[in-house]
């Protein structure tokens, strides 16, 4: 059995003791917003460092307002609680992922507007091994990317993940990877949990914001890093066979970290191989997240865990 520790509804239980009623509207519709967070364990300093924790805070309430959902805690609160609960168990030495999710508890509708509560539940999560990275491959996916008019892909709702499930599941069956995901109007979108990045002649390229994309803060991240280190960024629509032409393409997020695709619907990208400059974004990330680079120092929180 697992010993993690979780927050529930301002308590620290044991995972299975972490329980909602079936009849919630969490259990029956999918009614949640969540954010996915990872601490990096850092050998030298012997702390966790949580990358961007404001930021993801940020867009859980963002994610409550745009789904009618008054948060019951604090920004503060919230933050307060994710270090309460890291401490809570035995971190040391480990990389971690957790989960904040704000759900919709006991016994409610889809439309419920009352009753929302949190949980915060934390996993040992290794980082990538970058000596061992190997690219995936890719297709585009014959789902659509749900889009603003309809279920919103810039909330971070638990029900949206039910589109990533039809493209993911449909990508297995058809012997790929990851599924890439179009928008409504055909533009190039993300991935099912991921955004993407393509690169061509040294320019890095990204969907814009209205591509029916989750507005990623490891995509915010990126372009800022590409930017201090001369690359020319464009956020703009991508077209499909912008693709297949692309010199690197890779796909990131907190949970995908960065990934190279090193073939979309059987077109190799470039040799096959993974990028340049998707090696170093990979190294760079890594170093950063995990509080190696004191230029970045400020994107961390950092948490004692002992
Ligand atoms: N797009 C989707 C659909 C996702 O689920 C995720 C993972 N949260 C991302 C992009 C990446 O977002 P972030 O960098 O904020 O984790």
């Amino acid at each position: 059995m697992s010993n993690i520790k979780v927050w529930i509804r301002k308590k620290i239980v044991d995972e299975n003791e972490a329980v909602v009623n079936v009849m919630s509207p969490t259990s029956q519709f999918g009614l949640n917003v969540f954010e996915g967070i990872r601490g990096y364990w850092n050998t030298q300093t012997e702390l966790l460092y949580i990358f961007k924790l404001e930021e993801h805070i940020d867009r859980l309430l963002e994610s409550c307002k745009l789904l009618s959902i008054e948060s019951p805690y604090t920004k503060e609160e919230i933050i307060a609680y994710i270090k309460d609960t890291v401490k809570a168990n035995d971190f040391i030495g480990t990389d971690i992922a957790l989960r904040v999710t704000i759900f919709g508890d006991g016994m409610g509708s889809w439309h419920s507007t009352e009753n929302f509560d949190m949980f915060i539940s934390p996993i040992k999560r290794k980082r990538t091994d970058v000596e061992n990275i190997k690219g995936l491959t890719a297709s585009i996916s014959s789902w659509q990317r749900i889009n603003d008019n309809a279920l919103p892909p810039r909330a971070k709702a638990g029900a949206n993940y039910i589109n990533g499930r039809y493209g993911y599941l449909q990508a297995k069956k058809d012997g790929y990877d990851v599924p890439l995901f179009l928008s409504n109007d055909g533009d190039v979108s993300e991935s099912s949990g991921a955004c993407i990045f393509i690169v061509k002649n040294d320019i890095l390229i990204t969907p814009d914001v209205t591509s029916s994309i989750l507005v990623s803060i490891t995509r915010n991240f990126i372009i800022d890093f590409a930017k201090d280190n001369g690359i020319i960024v464009e956020e703009r629509k991508i077209d499909r066979t912008e693709l297949y032409l692309a010199d690197e393409v890779f796909l990131a997020g907190t949970a995908a970290e960065i990934i190279p695709l090193i073939s979309i619907d059987k077109f190799k990208i470039k040799n096959g191989e993974v990028g340049r400059l998707t090696k170093f974004f990979l190294t760079s990330y890594l170093d950063i997240v995990s509080g190696n680079n004191s230029k970045y120092k400020n994107y961390l929180t950092a948490v004692k865990v002992k």
